[in-house]
């Protein structure tokens, strides 16, 4: 059999292209912000993770300049060899002080970040106890571990408790995995009860807060401190793709573990490191969000705002209260055909289809920037209204 026999009946991506719905690969001609120019026509940008709007920061900008002119464009090498900077161990200085943890490491991206805590941390009996609607990089590190891997159900407290009951043993260690702030829901774990349950069952939990990161919690700290319980969380990461407006993404607990990281973690040791101009764009715009806790507060104004405007235009919305808003749209091709008029309209969103929405229950998730401003909210919900209505998803009121 021809190992690309898959690839010649791969059909779907053509047919959504062949009667214009594909959502794909729209390109950008500007900066990530409010507005955007993408293919030749200005569309407000309710599809990225930019929340507070340092990509284009003056700031942030020039310091990213600044180290390409200082340490050029790359470190050909892994950070356990030449491609060690300076400036990468500024960066983990500064997000353990601003974390409140021990240590830091940092990798190259969120996505790796996962690969590399999971694989290395996770031995052939640990079980690694994970919520259904993780991100794919924590499914895939449990892929790449030794480890034994279960799922408990969303943000499912019972469940979970099911589920760590059945994985107890004196040989076995223990490690709960959950995103902060869910990408796709934009709901919060429920930690509280996590951290209750982890002490009883004698687990370790470890928080992917890419989306947490300067959106929740003291000044942007994340999802353990909106919840008061950073000294609770085991192992907390993140990425510089999303607040921080840049690429990376770091690993911070007690020295001993991350320590053990540093040393053992294939994706770490053997990948070169986050380019200069990454690590100081990165390393700057945490310095931004220290020296501006207001930029979190109004990224929460903003997304309350569009919440409460949504409720009064009797539009579906998953429950979130967080800057990531997902719309019903339920259907998988009506998901597409309502991103495409949005889209034409000017409106950027991201359809959410299964595996990433349960069947039938398909979204758009639309997102905030602290830098949006009330007129440009307002048009694109106008577009949003419009288009719902055209296609029967507006609920009526009793
Ligand atoms: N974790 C979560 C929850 C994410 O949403 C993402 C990115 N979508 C990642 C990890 C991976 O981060 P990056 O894109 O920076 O590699």
């Amino acid at each position: 059999m021809d190992i690309f026999e898959k690839c010649y009946l791969y059909t779907k991506a053509d047919e959504y292209k062949k009667i214009d719905l594909y959502p794909y690969f729209h390109y950008l001609e500007t900066k990530q912000n409010p507005t955007v120019i993408m293919e030749g026509k200005e569309r407000i940008m309710l599809g990225s993770n930019n929340y507070l709007g340092l990509t284009s920061n003056e700031r942030v900008i020039k310091s990213g300049l600044k180290a390409l002119e200082e340490y050029g464009t790359g470190c050909s090498g892994s950070r356990f060899l030449n491609g060690t900077l300076d400036i990468h161990l500024e960066l983990e200085k500064e997000l353990a002080n601003f974390l409140r943890k021990e240590d830091v490491i940092t990798f190259s991206t969120g996505f790796q970040t996962n690969l590399g805590i999971i694989s290395s941390i996770a031995s052939r009996r640990d079980y690694l106890i994970v919520d259904k609607e993780s991100h794919a990089s924590i499914y895939d590190g449990c892929r790449l571990s030794w480890g034994i891997m279960k799922r408990y159900n969303h943000n499912d407290i019972q469940d979970l408790e099911k589920v760590l009951k059945s994985c107890q043993g004196e040989q076995h260690g223990r490690l709960i995995i959950t995103d902060g702030v869910f990408s796709m829901g934009g709901d919060i774990a429920n930690l509280p009860d996590i951290v209750k349950l982890a002490e009883k069952y004698d687990a370790r939990i470890m928080v992917d807060d890419a989306h947490g990161l300067g959106v929740i919690g003291e000044g942007g700290r994340g999802t353990a401190s909106y919840f008061g319980l950073e000294d609770k969380i085991d192992i907390y990461m993140g990425t510089f793709s999303k607040s921080l407006a840049s690429l990376g993404g770091y690993c911070a607990a007690s020295h001993k573990v991350v320590d053990f990281i540093r040393h053992h973690s294939r994706p770490f040791i053997f990948s070169a490191s986050i380019p200069p101009a990454n690590c100081m764009t990165a390393l700057e715009a945490l310095k931004v969000l220290k020296e501006n806790p207001g930029l979190v507060k109004k990224l929460d104004s903003i997304a309350s705002y569009m919440r409460t405007q949504l409720k009064k235009r009797n539009i579906k919305t998953k429950e979130s209260t967080t800057p990531i808003i997902p719309i019903y749209t339920y259907d998988e091709k009506l998901t597409f055909v309502i991103s495409k008029e949005l889209y034409d309209k000017g409106v950027y969103v991201n359809p959410v289809l299964p595996p990433a929405a349960e069947n039938g229950q398909c979204l758009i998730r639309t997102s905030y920037m602290a830098t949006l401003s009330k007129d440009l909210l307002d048009k694109a919900i106008d577009i949003i209204e419009e288009v719902l209505t055209k296609y029967n998803l507006i609920e009526k009121k009793l």
